[in-house]
């Protein structure tokens, strides 16, 4: 139970007749594995939305690519959130197809019922703000699906992008998620990066567990006499951090403490 260590990369693919993912060549600390760019159809339409699309340059190439293969038509491009990693080839690939971008930072892809493409996939988007104050979900009920960006991983924990970020909020989305999971019939949840969740409730579970966990570490180690100073519970609490994921950890606690603050703890 909880979260799964991979044994190999995810590799993207074909995982329903609805849904195919174009799993970008661009692996950090930041982006696991790479980022997941998802192109989802239906069979009465030969245009399909593609979400996330990133990096730029020839990731972009290789989604039209994927498109093309599978006799697609890119009808409209769809970002989860404001994060280059997910946003920074989408005005390239609508710009190659003639087509527009929906993003939620800029207005043009609200909560509601969303079907960019005619006889195409309907989506419902919602707000599931926490990572950064922008993120969405958009719920493909014909797929019995979900895709989160970067609000779970199954592999493990997100970050709260402080200040964008907000764990007051992030930990209301999480209860959102499993609202809707156990309520909308949904059975997979799609991430930007990493494997497609296939055990919604559990990794929700190790999810929220896991903050728990940390906020737990973070009133310890005040109590123990650490300065109520971010720099300081980093190297109180993340022992052993990868200098890469330092900004990300900085970040979080500032986030955990500012929620701390906040239920007067
Ligand atoms: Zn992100």
């Amino acid at each position: 139970m909880g979260f799964i260590v991979d044994e190999t990369p995810y590799p993207g693919g074909k995982e329903s007749a609805r849904v195919f993912c174009v799993r970008a060549e661009n692996p950090s600390a930041m982006t696991y594995t790479g980022t997941n760019t998802w192109i989802i159809a239906e069979a009465e339409s030969p245009e399909c939305i593609v979400i996330d699309p990133a990096p730029a340059g020839q990731h972009v190439q290789n989604v039209l690519d994927a498109c093309i293969d599978q006799g697609l038509r890119v009808g409209a491009v769809v970002c989860t959130h404001v994060h280059p990693d997910h946003t920074e080839g989408a005005m390239e690939l609508a710009d190659m197809t003639g087509t527009r971008v929906y993003a939620p930072f800029d207005g043009t892809l609200q909560p509601g019922t969303f079907q960019p493409v005619e006889n195409g996939p309907v989506l419902e988007v919602v707000a599931l703000p926490g990572h950064s104050s922008d993120s969405v979900g958009l719920i493909y009920p014909a797929d019995g699906s979900m895709f989160v960006g970067d609000v779970i991983f199954n592999h493990g924990p997100t970050v709260v992008y402080y200040p964008d970020g907000n764990l007051t909020e992030y930990m209301d989305s999480l209860d959102k998620i499993e609202q809707l999971v156990k309520t909308q019939n949904i059975k997979v949840l799609y991430p930007g990066h990493g494997y497609p969740i296939t055990d919604p409730l559990d990794i929700i579970e190790a999810t929220r567990a896991h903050r728990l966990d940390r906020l737990q570490q973070i009133k310890d180690a005040l109590v123990s006499g650490v300065a109520h100073d971010a720099d300081a519970l980093v190297d109180a609490v993340y022992v052993g951090l990868d200098p890469n994921l330092r900004d990300a950890a900085f970040r979080s606690v500032k986030a955990q403490l500012l929620y701390l603050d906040g239920k007067g703890e």
